[in-house]
């Protein structure tokens, strides 16, 4: 089964996004999100369904496919 995993470190740093993920509304299930400004976004691992199309659209390439 195929998910977005988060380079936590690197989406941190990327300012631009602080307190909003520039690929949320590129994702179909609204998978990928922030809970905190500042703090990294994070997957629901269950609503992902592995499509990829964040992976590209993450200007900090903080955005995996990995099989888990
Ligand atoms: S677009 Fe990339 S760097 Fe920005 S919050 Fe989303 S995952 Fe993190
Ligand atoms: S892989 Fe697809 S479903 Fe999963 S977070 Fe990225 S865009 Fe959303």
């Amino acid at each position: 089964m195929r998910k977005a995993i988060i380079d936590f470190a690197k989406c941190k740093e990327y300012k631009p996004c602080f307190s909003k993920c520039m690929v949320q509304e590129n994702c179909k299930t609204k998978a990928i999100f922030k809970i905190d400004p500042g703090e990294s976004a994070v997957v629901d691992t269950i609503a992902c369904n592995g499509c990829g199309i964040c992976v590209p659209e993450c200007p900090a390439g903080a955005v995996f496919i990995k099989e888990v």
